[in-house]
């Protein structure tokens, strides 16, 4: 059986809000039956590649805590052989109450995507009067002993006054809180000219933050841990100290397709299953679609962030404030 090239050890399950209940349910139409894998199929897709090295599946897309399926879907994910962890990546409204089940099929870790701790703004940003549902979610989480984590895109004259309170979790609970440059998931081709370096935010943090050892596989956040804390904060630079070169994530769509970059077109491998060639036709794809990835990776290994090249309009003055931040940052670990 040939090896692949590279450490990919990490996949995104990214599933659609229109397969929500379709997945795994007997009751799809004829159409979908030809659009989405059976869930044999699927498990053979996730086992295939877990045969090639996939050890830790987070489960994103459309927010899947609003999914009818979801438990299924760990269930599933946590039978196949080879993965060591679950994830699962939301913003927590309709989770609240579901946790408990979920953490008895496997799911180890939920990030929450949080950009803000007020219930007004919360409405604001995401059209929802539901924080209060999201935040009992994270407290539901912390009393099952799932491992939390607080993802929070820190904007200019949006939420920056919040830095201190979102620090101040860390502080106080047993989770990381981390800041981010730009949510990679949006549409956007290029961060908006409202971000902030991480460093401005770092600046911000009124605590004293020490270099903290991240676990494997806990992805790209440079992590501090703060004095007599149980939290630690983290700080993901995807915009100004980009990680691609450190990359050992792909990702496989509820239609079967893999992705070598959350940038990338999906290639089919559901097709490659249906096909002549079958189970053969599909390691080779996955080979093929890891071995681009690496070539990509080593590409982008010392190159500036493609991120910083497509918006010159970026005033990226480094102070003092940039200085200090990168003489703190512990190195990230493999992502
Ligand atoms: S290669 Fe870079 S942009 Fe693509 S998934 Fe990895 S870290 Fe993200």
């Amino acid at each position: 059986m040939p090896t692949v090239s590279r450490d990919v050890d990490y996949l995104r399950l990214i599933l659609h809000q229109d397969s929500d209940g379709i997945l795994l349910s007997r009751k799809r139409s004829p159409e979908l039956a030809i659009e989405l894998p059976e869930i044999q199929e699927l498990r053979m897709l996730l086992g295939l590649l877990a045969d090639r090295g996939i050890e830790k599946v987070r489960i994103t897309g459309d927010d899947p805590a609003l999914r009818e399926d979801l438990t299924e879907v760990v269930e599933l994910v946590a039978s196949i052989s080879g993965v060591r962890e679950i994830a699962l990546t939301t913003r927590g409204v309709g989770l609240a109450g579901r946790i408990a089940p979920l953490a008895r099929e496997g799911l180890a870790a939920i990030n929450f995507n949080l950009d803000t701790l007020q219930p007004k703004r919360f409405k604001q940003l995401y059209g929802s009067d539901q924080y209060r549902a999201a935040w009992r979610a994270v407290e539901e989480a912390l009393a099952q002993g799932v491992t939390v984590k607080i993802n929070t895109v820190v904007t200019q004259g949006f939420n920056d006054d919040e830095i201190e309170d979102f620090a101040e979790l860390a502080r106080t609970m047993p989770l990381h809180v981390r800041f981010v440059e730009w949510n990679t998931d949006s549409e956007a081709l290029a961060p908006p000219a409202d971000f902030l370096p991480a460093w401005e935010v770092f600046a911000a943090v009124p605590h004293a933050l020490h270099p903290g050892q991240a676990p494997p596989r806990s992805g790209p956040a440079k992590l501090f841990e703060v004095d007599g804390s149980p939290g630690a904060i983290g700080f993901i630079d995807n915009v100004t100290d980009h990680f691609c070169s450190e990359c050992r994530r792909i990702g496989l769509t509820d239609r079967g397709e893999i992705q070598s970059c959350i940038f990338g077109h999906g290639l089919s491998l559901l097709t490659q299953l249906r096909g002549a060639e079958g189970e053969s036709g599909v390691r080779e794809f996955i080979d093929r679609v890891v071995r681009r990835k690496s070539t990509l990776v080593s590409r982008l290994g010392n190159a500036p962030s493609p991120f910083l090249e497509a918006t010159a309009e970026f005033a990226l003055a480094r102070g003092d404030a940039a200085a200090a931040y990168g003489a703190a940052a512990p190195p990230p670990p493999a992502s």
